[in-house]
C-alpha cells in the first residue's frame, strides 16, 4: 500500500471517529481524541523541524549548480509571473461564483447576530494581529535579512531564500576546491534531511488521525448548517480552480497527463489538509516534486519554498468569497470596480499570508478594508470563524497543489522535467 493510501485511511478513520463522537455526543470519546492531539502536534513540529535545513541546503545546491545568475533571474521572473496570474484567476473564480450564488443572501438577521456574538472574542484577537502587521515597504525591506540566523530562527522563509540565493550564487564563483568543500557539506545536510523526512512520513497515517479526529469531534454541526451555502461556495470555487486552472497548466504547459500528475502528488494535499500549513508540508512537497514528478533540484528548491510563502491560490479564492459573503450579509453592494480591487488586494494579501494555520483570515482583514468594509471587519470575521478551520484545511491543500503545478510548469519550460517511469 502506498503512502497516499495510508494517509487517506488515517484521514478517513479520523473523520469517521470524530463524526461518531460528535453525533452521539460521546464525551469520553471526545476526551480520548483530545488527548491524542499532542501526537499530531508533535508530528507537525517534527516535519517543520526539517524545513530550515532542507530549504537552505537544497536551495544552496540548486543555486550553485545553476552556474548562471541570468538563469536564476529568468526562473524567478517566470515563477512570480505564474504565481500572480494563477492567484488572480483563483480570485476571479471566487468572485464569479459568489456573484452567481450570492451565499450571503440566505442569512437572516437572527443567525447573523448569533454567529457574530459567538465568535466575537476570537475575532477581536485576529483584528489586533492584523493591525500589528508590517506595511508594504517594511515587508519588502524585511526580505533582506540583517541576520540570517535570526531569519532562520524566526522562520522567515523569504529572508532566508534571499540570503541563500546570494550565498549560493557566490559559492558558484569560487575556485573548485573551496566550492566543493562547501557544497559537499550542503549535500550531506540535504541527504540527511531527506532521510529524516522518510522517517517522519512513516508516522503520517497515525498523526493525521490524531490531528483530524479531535477537530471533527469538536465541530458544531449546527454551525455548518447555517454557513453551509458559504462553505459550499468556497469548496466549489476551490474545486473549479483545480479542475480548470491546474489541470490545464499541467496538461498544456507541463505536458504531463493530469491523471498521472495528481496521482503522483496526492500525498501532498492530504498532508496539507491535515496540517493546515503549507510550510509544514514543504519538505514533502519538495521531495514529491523531485522524486515523483522528476522536477530538477534547481527548480524545485527555488520554486517550492517561494510558493509555500507567497503562492496561496486557495487562500485568495477563499478571501474573495468571504468578502462577497460579508458584503452581501450587510447589504453593501460591491460593483465591478470594487471587485477589481478585491482581485488586486486578495492576490497581494495572499502573498503576505504566512504558510501557517489561519493566516488567511488575518490577511482577509486587509481585503475587507480595501473595499470599504472596515466597519464590519470584526463582526464579519466573527461570522465566518465557525467554519474557518475546515476551509483552512481545504484551501491549504489547494495552495500546495498550486505550488507543485508551478514547479512542473517551470521545470518543463527550462527543459528540466524528467518524469520518472513510475511514481515512487
Ligand atoms: N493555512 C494556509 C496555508 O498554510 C494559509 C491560510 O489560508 O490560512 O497555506
Amino acid at each position: 500500500m502506498g503512502l497516499p493510501t495510508k494517509i487517506l485511511i488515517g484521514l478517513l478513520s479520523g473523520v469517521l471517529t470524530g463524526v461518531v463522537a460528535n453525533a452521539l455526543s460521546l464525551n469520553w470519546l471526545k476526551n480520548i481524541l483530545q488527548a491524542l492531539e499532542p501526537l499530531g502536534t508533535a508530528w507537525i513540529q517534527g516535519i517543520t523541524m526539517v524545513v530550515i535545513p532542507l530549504v537552505v541546503a537544497s536551495l544552496m545546491l540548486g543555486t550553485a549548480s545553476l552556474g548562471d545568475l541570468r538563469k536564476l533571474g529568468r526562473i524567478g521572473g517566470k515563477t512570480i509571473g505564474y504565481y500572480m496570474t494563477t492567484t488572480a484567476v483563483a480570485v476571479m473564480i471566487g468572485l464569479g461564483i459568489s456573484n452567481l450564488v450570492r451565499p450571503g443572501n440566505g442569512i437572516d438577521e437572527a443567525t447573523r447576530n448569533a454567529l457574530s456574538s459567538r465568535f466575537e472574542q476570537d475575532a477581536v484577537g485576529r483584528v489586533d494581529l492584523a493591525e500589528n502587521a508590517p506595511g508594504v515597504v517594511e515587508t519588502l525591506l524585511n526580505i533582506i535579512p540583517r541576520n540570517p540566523v535570526q531569519a532562520a530562527a524566526e522562520f522567515d522563509l523569504l529572508a532566508l531564500i534571499f540570503f541563500t540565493i546570494v550565498f549560493g550564487a557566490a559559492i558558484s564563483t569560487l575556485e573548485f576546491k573551496k566550492r566543493d568543500a562547501v557544497l559537499g557539506f550542503f549535500e550531506g545536510i540535504n541527504g540527511a534531511s531527506v532521510v529524516v523526512i522518510g522517517w517522519i512520513m512513516k508516522l503520517a497515517p497515525v498523526a493525521v488521525f490524531a490531528l483530524i479526529a479531535p477537530i471533527v469531534a469538536q465541530f458544531g454541526l449546527d454551525l455548518l448548517r447555517s454557513l453551509l451555502v458559504y462553505a459550499l461556495v468556497v469548496v466549489a470555487g476551490l474545486f473549479l480552480h483545480v479542475l480548470i486552472t491546474y489541470t490545464s497548466a499541467v496538461r498544456f504547459f507541463a505536458r504531463i497527463k493530469p491523471r498521472t500528475f495528481f496521482s503522483r502528488m496526492s500525498s501532498v494535499p492530504l498532508v496539507a489538509f491535515s496540517t493546515s500549513s503549507s510550510s509544514a508540508t514543504l519538505p514533502l512537497t519538495m521531495e514529491t516534486a523531485e522524486e515523483n514528478l522528476g522536477v530538477s533540484k534547481s527548480v524545485s528548491s527555488f520554486v517550492l519554498p517561494l510558493g509555500a510563502t507567497i503562492n496561496m491560490d486557495g487562500t485568495a479564492l477563499y478571501q474573495a468569497v468571504a468578502v462577497m459573503f460579508i458584503a452581501q450579509i450587510y447589504g453593501i453592494p460591491l460593483g465591478v470596480g470594487e471587485q477589481l480591487v478585491v482581485v488586486m488586494t486578495a492576490t497581494l494579501a495572499s502573498v503576505g499570508a504566512a504558510g501557517v494555520p489561519s493566516a488567511g483570515i488575518i490577511t482577509l482583514i486587509i481585503v475587507l478594508n480595501s473595499v470599504g468594509l472596515g466597519a464590519h471587519v470584526q463582526a464579519g470575521i466573527a461570522l465566518i470563524l465557525g467554519v474557518d478551520r475546515i476551509l483552512d484545511m481545504l484551501r491549504t491543500a489547494v495552495n500546495v497543489t498550486g505550488d507543485l503545478c508551478c514547479a512542473a510548469v517551470i521545470a518543463r519550460s527550462e527543459g528540466e522535467l524528467e518524469l520518472p517511469d513510475r511514481g515512487v
